[in-house]
């Protein structure tokens, strides 16, 4: 059986990552989102607030797992005998962070775990948790970016209702 994780912060999910992980639904036989958490970043949401959203984001994808983890994500996959990482690319930026730290977690596992990558759709390119933060907490509409379920969650957070976002 052919299981990979996705990793990342998903401080919020956004319909970048959503795209990303139907994808790689569709290529592996399993697919479990981890969403790493990094005591030193003080995010938006807590873990168990980002698993709730990715769930419910994920509810019709029956091959994809959700699960939480501190620590290194090749620890991760070595506690639960998975070798493929799948990650995400936007841009020429994320390359270069990508390529080391894929490079890294294949040195530091003694070359068990492989990263694969998926470019991301072009409408969802430009898309990141940081700017739909920062928009929300402007009061921007931010309903073109993540799911209303997430769009809601994110507006509660700011402490504002999405009646009173601009634009709608
Ligand atoms: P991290 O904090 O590890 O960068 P993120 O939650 O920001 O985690 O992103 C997780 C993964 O999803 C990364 O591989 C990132 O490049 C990818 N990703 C983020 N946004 C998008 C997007 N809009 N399209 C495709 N991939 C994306």
């Amino acid at each position: 059986m052919k299981i990979a994780v996705y990793p990342g912060s998903f401080d919020p999910i956004t319909l970048g990552h959503l795209d990303i992980i139907k994808r790689g639904s569709e290529m592996f036989d399993k697919l479990v989102v981890v969403v790493s958490v990094n005591t030193a970043k003080s995010p938006l949401f807590s873990p168990d607030e980002r698993v709730k959203m990715i769930r419910e984001a994920t509810a019709d994808l029956p091959n994809v797992e959700i699960d939480c983890f501190e620590g290194l994500i090749i620890d991760y996959c070595r506690q639960n005998n998975i070798k493929i990482l799948l990650r995400g690319l936007r841009a020429i930026t994320d390359f270069e962070y990508e390529l080391q730290i894929s490079q890294t977690n294949r040195a530091f596992s003694h070359n068990e775990v492989d990263t694969v990558f998926l470019t991301t759709s072009l409408e969802y390119a430009y898309l990141s948790s940081s700017t739909v933060r920062e928009f929300a907490s402007f009061h921007g509409d931010i309903s073109r970016c993540v799911t209303p379920y997430v769009a809601q969650k994110v507006y509660e957070k700011y402490g504002y209702e999405q009646q009173s976002v601009k634009g709608e």
